[in-house]
């Protein structure tokens, strides 16, 4: 193998730049050329593609976002773009693509592999609703994004004696709510993963005013439902009154943080390795601390677990 290229595809996540650099930087100490793919798959279509030198990936390790760009492209979901997509990359004597992205990223990656073209894959999501790795890069970003966010709007609450919904990302996981959630004691956590009932909301909230609580987080994941329609439902059927706070976009953005910097670098380098080593249809993971991969189809059908202890320990935690 003597060229490879890297794309970044779906939601942008903080780490997915470091990657990159990875990418690069290691196919190049391996004797490659890289190639970097701007805009994801549409730009694979288009063959949008620019080799990238040690000094294209200087300076961004630090940056969120992706230098590459990301789109989403339902085009590419049919034989014939892909087939397009393969004939740039081969055009260019390119031989296998590393693929930074979600399930939907992942998913396309498989139809490349299938129609013949070696592709590996790299967990790049905030949301952590991969299999086949503990974390995803990105996660622990967010994470700590939305725990700063929070810690903030308790100062708040606290001063006001005010509950607060915070609606957090993460689309159908409850990974950023549950994590989040458990490390600002948050009185509830709201998950998709797991049924709710309003009682013990309501429960909760009475419980922390009898005991002289000054204030209530409860974080929500954006797949349960929004936060003003919880908000909506204490106050209609309880006169509970709540302030909705939902952190939107910037979950996804800011400076990586050392642990997703470190994934992201050591995943990025493996992806190289299983390239030269003539391997496809893989997704790069960490679990329990090692590098693993397993076949991208089998990723694809299988849920990512929820982690059952912190759900246990949070119930625990904020009786
Ligand atoms: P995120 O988790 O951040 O949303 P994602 O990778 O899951 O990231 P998607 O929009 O679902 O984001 O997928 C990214 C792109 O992957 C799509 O826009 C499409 O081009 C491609 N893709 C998704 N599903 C398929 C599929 N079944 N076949 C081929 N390509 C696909």
């Amino acid at each position: 193998m003597k060229k490879i290229a890297v794309l970044t595809s779906g939601g942008d996540s903080p780490g997915m730049n470091a990657a990159i650099r990875a990418v690069v930087r290691k196919g190049i100490y391996s004797g490659l050329e890289v190639y970097g793919v701007y805009q994801g798959y549409a730009g694979l279509m288009e063959g949008n593609l620019k080799k990238l030198d040690l000094g294209s990936v200087g300076d961004i390790i630090h940056r969120g976002g992706t230098i590459l760009y990301s789109a989403r492209s339902e085009e590419f979901k049919k034989d014939e773009s892909q087939a397009k997509a393969i004939e740039h990359l081969r055009h260019l004597g390119i031989e296998g693509l590393v693929v930074i992205g979600g399930d939907g990223s992942y998913r396309g990656a498989a139809k490349l592999t299938e129609k013949g073209f070696p592709c590996v894959c790299l967990p790049g999501t905030i949301d952590n609703d991969i299999a086949g790795t503990d974390y995803t890069i990105g996660f622990d970003t967010a994470l700590n994004t939305v725990i700063s966010s929070i810690d903030k709007i308790r100062d708040t609450a606290t001063s006001h004696d005010r509950a607060f919904i915070i609606e957090v990302m993460g689309r159908h996981a409850g990974d950023i709510a549950l994590f989040s959630g458990l490390a600002v004691g948050a009185e509830s956590i709201i998950i998709p993963e797991r049924p709710f009932e309003i009682e013990d909301i309501v429960q909760k909230l009475h419980k922390g005013i009898e005991r002289g609580k000054k204030h209530s987080i409860i974080v929500l994941a954006e797949g349960v439902c929004t936060g003003n329609e919880l908000s909506k439902l204490l106050v209609d059927q309880y006169q509970i009154e709540t302030h909705v706070s939902v952190l939107g976009h910037m979950q996804r953005g800011g400076s990586p943080t050392g642990l997703d910097r470190i994934l992201a670098s050591r995943l990025g380098a493996r992806a190289v390795e299983l390239l030269v080593e003539g391997k496809s249809g893989r997704a790069i993971g960490m679990q329990k601390q090692e590098i693993v991969d397993h076949s991208i189809n089998r990723i694809l059908n299988q849920k990512d677990p929820l982690s059952e202890g912190v759900y246990t320990l949070s119930q625990q935690l904020s009786i």
